[in-house]
């Protein structure tokens, strides 16, 4: 999956709409201290489906939302919109909303989607929310300190099977639900003998 274009919009300090588009190869991001790297590594995170506040370095969700300065008042949703060509060339236009009371929404293309869908898109595509292909400061430092199970996860989300252990989950927990309802038919039917 290549990542072509990020749009902002109040997301962080990111208070008026702002487009990025993303060429191939190695992307650097260069910029004074505060001024919104970090930021940006974020939104891309989050329109993956990052659930995590902390790893948005928030207290709470809805903290991405644009908190206002002393000359701008604060705004009420964020937004973030990733355009992508997935591996067979076809336009993926993801967005991720947040309001002020009303919690995100996901659209996938114009359609309205689960947050799971998206993140199972991008964990079948080897990328998304926790892709070691998202570096951020302190990354290196978690890697060489990291516990074997730990790394496993890492190499499981770069090979992309890290979706299939979420479809295995589903699976059996509809398996144990199929299980649950075919032993209670089973004792309606002796109850009718
Ligand atoms: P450094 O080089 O120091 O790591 P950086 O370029 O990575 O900095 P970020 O950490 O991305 O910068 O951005 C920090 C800035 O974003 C701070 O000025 C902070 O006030 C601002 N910021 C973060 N969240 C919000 C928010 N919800 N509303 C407004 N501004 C925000």
């Amino acid at each position: 999956m290549q990542i072509k274009r990020l749009k902002l919009s109040g997301f962080k300090s990111f208070v008026e709409p702002a487009e990025l588009r993303i060429e191939p190869g190695l992307t650097g991001v260069v910029g004074p201290n505060g001024c919104g790297k970090s930021n940006l590594l974020e939104a891309i995170r989050w329109v993956m489906g990052e659930n995590s506040p902390k790893s948005m370095r928030s207290g709470g969700m809805e903290d991405v939302i644009f908190a206002g300065t002393e000359s701008r008042p604060p705004r009420d949703f964020a937004e973030v919109i990733l355009h992508a060509e997935d591996d067979h060339g076809e336009e993926l236009d993801v967005t991720r909303r947040i309001e002020r009371g009303a919690g995100s929404a996901y659209r996938v293309n114009g359609s309205d989607v689960r947050a799971k869908d998206v993140s199972l898109t991008f964990a079948d595509a080897a990328t998304g929310a926790h892709s070691p292909a998202l570096v951020s400061q302190g990354k290196i430092a978690q890697v060489i300190a990291a516990k074997p199970a730990e790394r496993r996860q890492m190499l499981e989300e770069a090979a992309g099977i890290a979706g299939l252990h979420v479809r295995r989950r589903d699976a059996e927990s509809k398996l144990r639900q199929t299980e649950t309802n075919l032993a209670r038919l089973e004792d309606l039917m002796a109850g009718l003998d």
